[in-house]
């Protein structure tokens, strides 16, 4: 389970990421609005744990964003007081539930728990775009029957693509998610995981086409 904290307050971004680590989630943790929707529009997380009140962009414009670009993510807001005007605005906005600050740990976990649970219930296990299927379950790629299994990394690179189509996506991001900021992987390899997926793509007889943006990065096109 893939979590991203946004939260301006430091010590509690720390502390938020902390907490959840030590239950098994695997966190990442951003300290403003612009950075949060960016990470959010990749569409990778499993929840967003979104504060309102942030410098560059609030938290209920970033959702409202997120939400337009059909970005299902289930959001806990964060309020900083029991604040009733911004529990309007948030569940106006698609917002899933609320957390008032301060809040003590065990509520934080299993308010998480129930939106991943909620999502796991309510959403499919699979992505879809244009005629291919992409599933979450199996890690396979599919069309009409046609099925082609993925590696872990072409997994995560077409749930990526496919979550956020005919956007282009920089070579950068996916490095950042799939190998992390620290990893020294080159940015060839990621040409080399899009060409296993052409070729995949291709096997399934898919109208569907990774478009390379020249040194810039990638978009799914196609299926219209
Ligand atoms: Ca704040």
């Amino acid at each position: 389970m893939k979590i991203l904290v946004v939260e301006d307050e430091i010590a509690l971004a720390e502390a938020l990421s902390e907490i959840l680590k030590r239950n098994k989630y695997n966190v990442d943790a951003v300290y403003d609005g612009d950075d949060g929707l960016s990470y959010a529009m990749t569409g990778i997380y499993d929840c967003i744990i979104l504060d309102i009140m942030l410098p560059k962009m609030n938290g209920i414009d970033v959702l409202r964003i997120l939400r337009r670009k059909h970005i299902s993510t289930p959001v806990l807001l964060l309020t900083a007081k029991s604040e009733v005007e911004d529990k309007i605005n948030g569940l106006d906005s698609g917002a899933d539930d609320f957390l008032t600050k301060p809040f003590i740990t065990g509520e934080l976990l299993a308010r998480v728990r129930a939106l991943t649970r909620r999502k796991g219930e309510v959403i499919t296990d699979q992505f879809t775009f244009g005629d291919i299927a992409l599933n979450k379950t199996t890690f396979s790629l599919s069309r009409e029957g046609q099925f082609v299994k993925l590696s872990l990394k072409e997994f995560q690179i077409m749930e990526m693509l496919i979550a956020n189509p005919r956007q282009l996506i920089p070579k950068e991001r996916f490095i950042e998610k799939i190998w992390g900021y620290e990893s020294d992987i080159e940015y060839n390899n990621v040409e080399v995981y899009i060409s296993f997926l052409r070729k995949k793509l291709s096997a399934i007889e898919s109208t569907v086409t990774i478009r390379t943006a020249r040194g810039v990065g990638y978009f799914l096109e196609g299926g219209d």
